[in-house]
């Protein structure tokens, strides 16, 4: 089997409120290799807010995907070493890493239509319904808005839900939490996340008056480049440390763990090269007994804890409109089902390109 094409397109896809209110559209580059032999794998990089999707497709056309034209798809391993040591002076961190990204995601695509399999199965099958929790609970939303999206969520028979705590006042980060908290009661455990906003001796200080509302973690304390400053702050609070969605390789995932820094790990496929780097991290994880809770586009990462034993929860965040894919999982009691189809099983819906497409 040869590679013939790839072709590549920045979708801008609005969102719906709440989540508009902080973001009103996200984007994403979506890539379609085609073959000699008729089978198409489908990748993308979800660009949240949209930030750099030009720049990622930009690398992808005119760094990756002259490295792929031509060759095995079936060779994913080879084919992810070769863009990944493509350039010698870009290393595949932020943009160059959400292209790679969208790029194996699409290899392995192939792979799993080729041996007729889902992608989960295919890696080793370890589950196949993965629990998740609802997300959002961004720095602009009411209260009201708050936990009306908390609310939804535990209707779906999510039993984790997350929110941001972005209030400069540590008091009135704690406040929003109790309220959401009280109006959800004990059937749903919450998470909160920083989204790297404070330093260290801010986040001790947030912590501290969080402590005592049994929150299952305390997300991405730091600036994602600190891995020191991550590791302090996980030994200094008593909440369990998740982190990691603006980490893109193993190495960084390597250091993290080292550092004591996290007690759940959070991969992005779509940030850390691709499906292949997320494996391999998540496998890291493994041999230190590390949970893996993966980042975001969960109708992806589902793959990924499908196909491992120290899967936690995907992240859902049910932002995108129906006439984007043809199927997407659904949440149902708490739980996604892996769907059965082969490869991620996601495929456009007909038009999504042509409606949503603005490079
Ligand atoms: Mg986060």
């Amino acid at each position: 089997m040869k590679i013939t094409a790839v072709d590549a397109c920045v979708l801008t896809v609005p969102t719906p409120k709440p989540i508009a209110l902080e973001f009103p559209h996200h984007k994403l580059v979506v890539a379609e290799i085609a073959t000699d032999e008729g089978v198409k794998g489908l990748g993308y990089s979800l660009v949240f807010g949209g930030a750099g999707a030009e720049s990622v497709l930009t690398y992808l056309e005119t760094r990756l995907k002259p490295l792929l034209l031509g060759e095995d798809p079936l060779a994913v391993e080879r084919l992810w070493d070769k863009m990944y040591r493509g350039d010698r002076g870009v290393r595949r961190v932020g943009i160059a890493g959400m292209a790679l990204s969208a790029l194996d995601i699409g290899l392995w695509d192939i792979a799993g239509k080729n041996a007729k399999q889902p992608l989960y199965r295919l890696w080793g099958g370890a589950t196949d319904r993965v629990a998740c929790y609802g997300s959002g609970g961004w720095g602009k939303y009411t209260e009201k808005d708050l936990i009306a999206e908390a609310e939804r969520y535990a209707a779906k028979g999510c039993r984790y839900y997350k929110m941001k705590i972005h209030d400069p006042d540590p008091l009135a980060n704690r406040r929003r939490v109790e309220s959401v908290k009280k109006a959800l009661g004990p059937r749903v455990r919450m998470m909160v996340d920083v989204n790297q906003k404070l330093d260290v001796t801010a986040n001790i200080r947030q912590a501290a008056v969080l402590e005592d509302l049994d929150l299952v973690w305390y997300e991405e304390p730091v600036l994602a480049d600190d891995l020191a400053a991550c590791g302090e702050v996980a030994q200094r609070i008593r909440i369990p440390v998740a982190t990691g969605e603006n980490n893109y390789n193993r190495f960084e995932f390597r250091e993290l763990i080292e550092r004591k820094a996290a007690t759940y790990l959070m991969p992005d496929v779509c940030r850390a090269n691709g499906y292949s780097e997320t494996l391999r991290i998540a496998h890291l994880a493994a041999a230190h007994q590390v949970q893996v809770s993966p980042h975001v586009v969960y109708e992806l990462s589902i793959q990924v804890c499908g196909a491992i034993s120290n899967g936690f929860l995907v992240e859902l965040m049910d932002w995108m409109p129906e006439d984007l894919f043809q199927e997407i999982p659904q949440c149902r009691d708490g739980f996604i089902a892996l769907p059965r189809k082969p490869g991620h099983g996601l495929e456009l819906a007909p038009g999504a390109v042509q409606k949503y497409r603005t490079a």
